[in-house]
């Protein structure tokens, strides 16, 4: 077999699948692709520098001895990141950086230029003086680092806090943006990287604002005609946090400003740390251009926390708030409660007040009746899979043909319509609403909800069938 770049990497990934965990693998491999092969050279393009930044750091010496294997000891590997320029969809360009392939040799050897050739932009309309003007942060000293227990859930986002937190500016995770759903710790951890660094340097001007009230500020400032002052404050900060970025969705002027602050700010070395529900693939009715920057730095997922992050984090709190309760109750909570942070807190909230207030001992029973009220109290999903049921009904087609790969128009639409009340009804990304319902990727079933959209605009028929569906599926 003739030996290419992709075959060399092909067996140099499936070394590496057997030797580290599954979501490392999939977070940092397959992203990967091999572009050329020159003697004993293996050029990979990886998707930013803040990949390359990350395998050197925590990968280096397993590539070493995939590439050995694979290409002798005098194997050497050569990045290539692949960049998106300034603006958004045009064509990247890419850098070529050779790894030393010896682990004692790191990232200050190559010298990366910035994307922004022009780091000395200065603001022509700084206010003299505005400097003295003291801002205060808006951050909740109860959401530190210490208090946000680490997980497999959380690893990524939170080290990835601890290293902005570090070198706010510094590093390539510029902009920071964590994404995940209700109650995971968004807003805990992005006050934590703004208290750090406040502690760290006093002197840096930090500010947390969620995204609604920064849409607030902009709307006043237009009406009370001082635009220009609101863009200049918010230029002056050394640490912008903006949490729940998903509340820009479709609103223009907002997306217009912010785009200009950022644009500053990161030019400036200034340091951006967002968070939203949804990754940024998944984010609606968000410009482009502005979707492009939220990818220039790093996007960390917050998941569900598992079995033993739930328990520590409970126990933390109960420590915490000197509160003290048996094990096997602590265990039920964590074991019935799983999606949610916000909720693990409030049932064990309650669970301390009930049994304080009415003088009652905390039992397993007492746990039961509170952890039962909490999970019927949170509103119940419908699935993807109860989706697809209920609009194959209506077509009276079953699941296996609304998720075949056949064109027929009918099929089509019912498959369009099952993506497009997926994405309406579930929490579920683009990608992963696609991967269920037969095997599509994130692009289809954007498409899909598209094409929903329009025909229920502009199709009598076809807005009754959605209607209908809408209907069969109200909880
Ligand atoms: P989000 O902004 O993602 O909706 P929050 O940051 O408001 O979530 O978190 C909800 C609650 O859960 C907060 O009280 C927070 O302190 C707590 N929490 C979330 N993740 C953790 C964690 N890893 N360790 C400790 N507490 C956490
Ligand atoms: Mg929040």
């Amino acid at each position: 077999m003739e030996v290419t770049a992709q075959s060399v990497w092909k067996n140099c990934l499936s070394f590496i699948k057997d030797n580290i965990q599954p979501q490392a693998y999939k977070t940092w491999f397959e992203p990967i692709t091999a572009v050329k092969l020159t003697d004993n050279a293996l050029s990979i393009q990886v998707p930013s520098k803040f990949f390359y930044e990350w395998l050197e750091e925590h990968y280096v010496k397993i590539l070493k001895v995939a590439l050995n294997k694979e290409l002798g000891d005098r194997a050497k590997l050569v990045y290539v990141i692949k960049m998106e320029n300034t603006y958004g969809n045009k064509q990247p360009f890419t850098e070529k950086i050779p790894s030393s392939n010896r682990s004692a040799v790191r990232s200050q050897d190559v010298d990366i230029p910035l994307k922004n050739k022009n780091p000395e932009l200065k603001n022509p309309f700084i206010i003299p003086g505005i400097r003295n003007v003291k801002i205060e942060s808006q951050l909740n000293p109860n959401y530190n680092f210490e208090n946000f227990l680490e997980g497999d859930s959380n690893r990524l986002a939170r080290n990835a806090g601890l290293a902005v937190a570090n070198k706010p500016g510094g590093t390539s995770f510029n902009p920071l943006l964590i994404f995940g759903g209700v109650g995971l710790g968004k807003t805990h951890l992005s006050h934590a990287i703004g208290i750090d660094i406040k502690d760290k340097y006093p002197e840096k001007t930090v500010l947390y604002i969620s995204a609604e009230k920064f849409t607030q500020q902009y709307i006043d400032s237009v009406k009370k005609n001082n635009r220009n002052d609101f863009i200049h404050f918010y230029q002056i900060i050394d640490v912008l946090i903006i949490d729940d970025v998903q509340f820009l969705s479709g609103k223009t002027g907002t997306q217009d400003v912010f785009f200009h602050i950022f644009n500053h700010l990161h030019q400036n070395g200034k340091q951006v740390i967002l968070t939203s529900d949804k990754a940024p693939v998944d984010m609606q009715d968000i410009e482009q251009r502005l979707l492009s920057r939220f990818k220039w730095g790093l996007s960390a997922e917050l998941q569900s926390p598992d079995f033993e992050t739930r328990v520590s984090i409970l126990k933390n709190k109960l420590y915490r708030d000197g509160v003290e309760m048996p094990d096997d109750i602590i265990e039920y909570v964590a074991k019935h409660i799983k999606t949610n942070v916000r909720e693990l807190e409030g049932a064990i909230i309650s669970l301390i007040a009930q049994s304080s207030f009415n003088k009652k001992e905390i039992t397993i029973s007492l746990a039961k009746e509170i952890v039962e009220k909490f999970v019927k109290n949170t509103k119940r999903e419908v699935s993807i899979d109860y989706i697809q049921k209920v609009v194959s009904d209506y077509f009276q087609m079953d699941v296996d043909t609304l998720q075949s790969k056949t064109r027929k128009r009918h099929i089509v639409q019912a498959r369009q319509l099952a993506m497009f009340f997926a994405k309406k009804y579930t929490k579920a990304s683009l990608a992963s609403i696609g991967s269920q319902i037969g095997k599509r990727d994130h692009a289809t079933v954007l498409h899909a909800c598209k094409t929903v959209d329009n025909l229920s605009s502009t199709d009598k028929q076809f807005r009754k069938y959605v209607e209908d569906i809408a209907k069969k599926l109200a909880l």
